[in-house]
Order: structure tokens, then C-alpha cells, then sequence
């Protein structure tokens, strides 16, 4: 049977537009663009960057921002005071600027209070952050839930000051406001969800955490371009605070996702990485296995830890959602990892293209995968009368007609198509289309998910 006449039973598939690497690899300039744009901006968990940030997005896909007030609990923690700058620098006795918030935004330590002081080198000594190993870089540090003011820079740098008087301004502000969040929501043909999740809360760093959002950004964007079955959430917000704060504002909803992703780390040289959901058995870990498989030594598979970025949250033990984390190299794993150093230097347009073919893979996989019921249990049904099965005996089956076979043995109500497909050694693709084709001519049932499980068989 040719593809042409199995044409009108092939349901209609989403993110055609990432079915290949060559098609991700073509939406890299795009990607490249967007990071360019947010990289100069100085992003936190709160404020100003952050609101940028999420209209340079917006501008791209349609983004729904969420303020929510500063003092908000949310479960152990509350929504932090808004952190403003305007400008940070340091003067030498000479009014020679030696550092400025200006040249690079990590040259300020997030959430930094104001300071207007002129001090000694003795006393500016530990307010002055840098990486001793990689003398040449910038290190990023924050402060967010202690009071604190700091400065980062070149540890040749710090090494060459001369002792004097320095003049120390930093013309910040922390104060009520709120913290933002952007969702884009794609909405399927049913309520059940996959939840994407990216932080959005570094300043200039590139892999961590412009790739994040990159990748997310261009699969929201082909999503809008598709009917998906499933509903599709994309949720940019800061890390840690951001998650946990999303998580108490929709606790009663979470029970609709039936997949989830923790996007981030997508564009360095390392492999890609798939970290297991908590559940360790979810169907997206499965779907993840059956994905990264074919990218060989490109791939890896890890177990859940409770470290590394949002998932912390996602799969705390009172929510344990079904979300696994896609990255390349994770954090700390790498030494340009929280540094000037993980610039656009540290990125490969190759590794970020694979990163999003590797994920659009995996949800078009989510989106299609399915358990039927064979109403035809008993004994094979004739396929060839009803146009599914070449009429002429004696050749070999083609995939397709293995696919037809497979699924008809198997769906007796507890395998899913993907379940299928490992055991029959197929494309994924295949097999749905045959089950396709079989619903058509009334020979399968699809049966409906339990929402809640996130689990195939
Ligand atoms: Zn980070």
C-alpha cells in the first residue's frame, strides 16, 4: 500500500513544521534573533527585565501576564518585594568608573538595596564577587531573600585594585510591587494538558536561560500554527518563585496535566539530557525514552533528583506531576555555567535545533499516543476487503501492514500506541496512522485516558 491511499485515514498531525531537524535547524534563525534581542536585558525574579523580557516575547506568541502582589503567600514561601534598578557603579579615587552595571548586567548582584557611600578598599573587599579559577569572567550571584548589595566582576580585575577610597552607587529600589508571569495557551480539542514550563529570571547569560526560552517561544509558535489535540501550556516564568508561585494560583487545575517539560540548558555542545519526572514511570518518560533512543550517544536518560530548576517544584511530593526536564548539559555540570562565559560563544545552532526537534518529537508523540479496543477480537478481521491490506498474497508485509497487524493484536484496551510501537520495533508515526486507518473502518475503539495518571501501559 503507498502512502497516496493511506493518505485520507492519516489523522492530521501536529508540529509538522519540527518533523525533521532540517525543518528545526530552518526555524534557528528566528531562535537566534530573539535570544540577540533579550540578551542586553538585566532580567530578575521581579521587575522591570522581566516585563521586558516578556514583551519581546509576547510579540512573537500571544502571552497572557499574570501580576501577582508582592507578600502573596504562596504554600511556604510569599511573593518577594520588586526589585528596580536604575544604575550601579564604582568610581576609584580617580572618578575612573571600574565597573558599571552598564558594560554588563552581571556585574550587579540581583536584588542588590541601594547604596550611596564612599568606603575604603578594606570595607568594599566582600561586597566584591569574581571566580578565581577563570580570572577572566564574570560570575553571577543573587540575593533575593537576604538583604544584601554586591558587585561581580574579573577576579584579574579585583586583583589589580590599589588601596583608596571607592565610591559605591547603586540606585535601587525594593518595594511592594508584584511578580510576572506570561502563559501562552494553545487550546486543544479536549481540556487535558501538557504543561511547558521556562524560567525567564537571568540576566545575560545564553544557555541558561536564553535557550530555554528560545525553545519554547519557537514550539509555541508552531503550536499556534496547529490543531492540537491536547491543550498546550506554556508557562515563562521566574525559577523557584515563579513555579511555586504559579502552582499555588492554578492547585486546582493541575490534575488536567497529563504531560509536562522543564525547557532550559537546550543550545551547549553536551549531550541532550532527559531527566525522569519523579513518578520515574510517567508516560512522558516513556515517550522521552522511545524519542532519545535514536539520537544515540547525542542522548542521555537520568533519574529524578530533587535539584536542578523547576521541577523541584512541579514534582514536589503534594503535586508530583507528570514532568520530566529536557536540557543539554544541566547545571553546574558545565564550568561557563552561572558566568559571563555562557555567552553566545558557548552555543551551537546544530544543538539548539536538535534540542527542539528532540522536544517537538516528544509531543508529537504525546499529542497522537492513544489506547484502542480491537472490536474484532476474534481471529484477524479481513483488511484486504476493506481496502487496508495489499489484495495480492505472497509478498512480504510492508511496515504499514506490520503496523496494522501489531495494533489490531495489541489493543485489547491496555496497550497504548507508543506501547506498540517499542514491541513492534516501528516508527511511532506508523503505527498511528494504522490505527487511524483501523478506527476509520470501525475495527478499533479509542478508548478514553485516565487524566489523572499520566501513565500508559
Ligand atoms: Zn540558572
Amino acid at each position: 500500500m503507498t502512502g497516496s491511499e493511506r493518505g485520507p485515514f492519516v489523522a492530521a498531525a501536529i508540529l509538522d513544521s519540527l518533523a525533521t531537524f532540517d525543518l528545526c535547524r530552518a526555524r534557528m534563525d528566528d531562535a537566534w534573533r530573539l535570544m540577540e534581542r533579550l540578551y542586553p536585558i538585566c532580567r530578575s525574579i521581579t521587575g522591570a527585565g522581566t516585563r521586558a523580557t516578556l514583551a519581546v516575547i509576547g510579540e512573537r506568541i500571544p502571552l497572557q501576564l499574570t501580576e501577582v502582589p508582592s507578600g502573596t503567600p504562596v504554600f511556604d514561601w510569599e511573593v518577594p518585594n520588586e526589585w528596580t534598578v536604575r544604575e550601579a557603579w564604582i568610581e576609584d579615587e580617580a572618578a575612573t568608573r571600574i565597573v558599571d552595571l552598564r558594560n554588563h548586567t552581571l556585574h550587579l548582584m540581583s536584588y542588590s538595596v541601594p547604596v550611596d557611600a564612599t568606603m575604603s578598599l578594606e570595607e568594599l573587599r566582600p561586597h566584591l564577587y569574581s571566580l578565581p579559577d577563570h580570572p577572566d569572567w564574570i560570575p553571577y550571584r543573587t540575593s533575593y531573600y537576604r538583604e544584601n548589595w554586591g558587585f561581580c566582576l574579573p577576579h584579574r580585575q579585583i586583583e589589580s585594585l590599589r588601596p583608596g577610597r571607592y565610591r559605591v552607587r547603586i540606585d535601587s529600589e525594593l518595594k511592594p510591587g508584584s511578580l510576572t508571569y506570561g502563559e501562552c495557551v494553545i487550546e486543544g480539542e479536549v481540556d487535558d494538558e501538557v504543561l511547558l514550563f521556562t524560567h525567564v529570571c537571568h540576566p545575560s547569560l545564553c544557555n541558561d536561560n536564553l535557550t530555554g526560552i528560545a525553545l519554547a517561544t519557537e514550539l509555541a509558535a508552531q503550536f499556534c500554527a496547529s490543531r492540537p489535540r491536547l491543550t498546550y501550556r506554556f508557562v515563562f516564568a521566574p525559577g523557584t518563585i515563579g513555579s511555586i508561585t504559579w502552582l499555588a494560583r492554578n492547585e486546582a487545575h493541575v490534575g488536567r496535566v497529563r504531560h509536562g517539560l522543564v525547557l532550559g540548558l537546550a543550545g551547549d555542545r553536551g549531550p541532550i539530557t532527559y531527566k525522569r519526572s519523579r513518578r520515574g514511570d510517567a508516560a512522558i518518560d516513556q515517550i522521552a525514552a522511545f524519542v532519545l533512543k535514536d539520537f544515540g550517544a547525542r542522548a542521555r536518560m537520568v533519574d529524578f533528583s530533587p535539584y536542578g530548576y523547576d521541577e523541584r517544584q512541579l514534582c514536589s511530593p503534594g503535586f508530583n506531576l507528570p514532568v520530566g526536564r529536557l536540557t543539554r548539559t544541566p547545571n553546574n555540570e558545565y564550568s561557563e555555567y552561572h558566568s559571563s562565559a555562557d555567552d553566545f560563544s558557548l552555543i551551537d545552532k546544530d544543538a539548539l535545533a536538535e534540542s527542539l526537534f528532540a522536544a517537538a518529537s516528544m509531543l508529537r508523540i504525546a499529542d497522537r499516543d492513544a489506547t484502542y479496543l480491537n472490536l474484532n477480537p476474534k481471529c484477524e478481521p479481513r483488511l484486504g476487503k476493506r481496502g487496508l491490506f495489499r489484495l495480492t498474497g505472497g509478498t512480504h508485509p510492508g511496515e504499514f501492514e506490520h503496523a496494522l497487524l501489531w495494533v489490531l493484536n495489541q489493543s485489547d484496551g491496555s496497550s497504548s500506541l507508543l506501547a506498540i510501537a517499542r514491541r513492534a520495533g516501528l516508527p511511532f508515526d506508523i503505527v498511528a496512522s494504522a490505527a487511524d486507518a483501523l478506527a476509520q473502518v470501525g475495527l478499533l475503539r479509542r478508548q478514553e485516558p485516565d487524566a489523572r495518571s499520566g501513565v500508559v501501559s
